[in-house]
């Protein structure tokens, strides 16, 4: 056992001729993504949000935009949480774009408009973890922090052949103590960037490029053979699934009613066709008025079934239907939402919608036959 808490023998390895490795690679290799020209933290800041659970290519165009559309964090802190949502829309987990949105306003209301320069310090401001805090550090200030996310643990995990579970909180901490030790002093921010860039493009989950790695002369498990069944992960337990309603309701105009999630809940701050999860032995109709009933204190009429959107999130799945509705009762009121208000066809595109939603809307548009021609669309 090391004094980094993991059951691995660090004595073989060399640590200067490692570091040295992965740089010159990473120096001759690093790919020309945009928030790499310019080193301002608030450009590292956004970047490293959009990258938490989202591939780099999905994160490339949402990067540019949100840059034209709020090119410093006085204009971000200045903008309504709503424009945020909309710019954010598709790229999911929005907890990150709420936390966004208040951290500006943080460092402009209270820090003058400048990021912390330490770990401590970012960690402090909403949605930044050790990993963001530790990337914002080494990256746009030069401090000495490591990083730690799932291509640097796939790669450490590797390459000091780490047989313990990745999964559990004390290997993570331990893998922590690792990487802070693995930091070559000065050279954190291209350090971090060049693990987790090897991590991404060489050192993958499935058939790591082993002949092509600038660090194979170091790796431990592709010394032993053993890099596939690295890192160790214990299996997950069965992911949940739920059914879920959604109602399109419509009035005579042609309006439509769609609620704002609550902003302390999943998905808070975005727009919906209002429904919810059906309870065991219930039909989806009457799931669906008792939802609306529940969430707008309204009676519908449940008509035909427009289609079906299957999702998965981090911890469950859901299988979402979606049906045309009438309002037969009552008037809406915003008892479990945070609003609720009628929307013309064409303007359903003002308001920022989870990716089930939009899969709703563009069944509308394209092929939800005579309910979308009713409805205008
Ligand atoms: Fe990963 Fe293979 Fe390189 Fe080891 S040699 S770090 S397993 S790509």
């Amino acid at each position: 056992m090391t004094d980094t808490g993991l059951h691995i023998d660090l004595d073989p390895h060399d640590f200067p001729a490692l570091h040295r490795d992965l740089l010159a690679w990473f120096a001759a290799h690093a790919a020309d993504l945009p928030w790499r020209r310019d080193r301002d933290p608030y450009l590292v800041w956004l970047s490293e949000i959009m990258l938490q659970q989202t591939q780099v290519t999905t994160v490339i165009p949402y990067f540019e935009r949100f840059v034209a559309r709020f090119p410093t964090v006085e204009a971000l802190a200045a903008a309504p949480l709503d424009d945020v949502l909309k710019l954010w829309e598709g790229l999911g987990y929005y907890s990150r774009a709420r936390n966004l949105h208040r951290a500006a306003q943080v460092v402009v209301q209270e820090l003058g408009g400048q990021f912390p320069p330490t770990v401590e310090g970012l960690m402090a401001l909403p949605g930044i973890g050790r990993y963001t805090a530790g990337a914002i550090a080494s990256l746009a200030f030069g401090a000495d922090a490591p990083v730690l996310d799932g291509n640097v643990i796939r790669v450490l995990a590797r390459l000091f052949d780490v047989a313990e579970d990745a999964r559990e909180t004390a290997t993570l901490k331990a893998l922590w103590a690792l990487a802070e030790r693995l930091v070559p002093p000065g050279q954190a921010g291209p350090w971090n960037e060049g693990l987790m860039e090897l991590g991404r493009t060489v050192c993958t989950p499935k058939s790591p490029n082993c002949p092509h790695c600038p660090i194979a002369a170091h790796c431990t498990a592709f010394a032993l053979g053993v890099q596939e069944q690295r890192p160790v992960k214990a299996p997950k337990a069965r992911t949940p699934h739920y059914d879920v309603t959604a109602a399109v309701i419509t009035r005579d105009d042609g309006q439509v009613l769609i609620a704002q999630r609550p902003l302390d809940k999943m998905l808070g701050g975005l727009w919906e066709f209002p429904g919810g999860k059906r309870e065991p032995g219930e039909s989806l109709q009457a799931c669906l008025r008792r939802e609306i009933r529940e969430e707008l204190g309204i009676d519908i009429e449940v008509g035909a079934q427009i289609g079906t959107v299957r999702h998965g999130y981090t911890h469950f799945r859901i299988t979402l239907y979606a049906f045309a509705c009438t309002l037969t009762g009552g008037t809406p009121q915003a008892i479990q939402c945070a609003a609720w208000t009628w929307a013309a066809p064409d303007d359903l595109e003002l308001y920022a919608f989870p990716v089930t939603d939009q899969k709703i809307i563009a069944m509308l548009r394209d092929g939800g036959g005579q309910i979308g021609m009713d409805l205008g669309l």
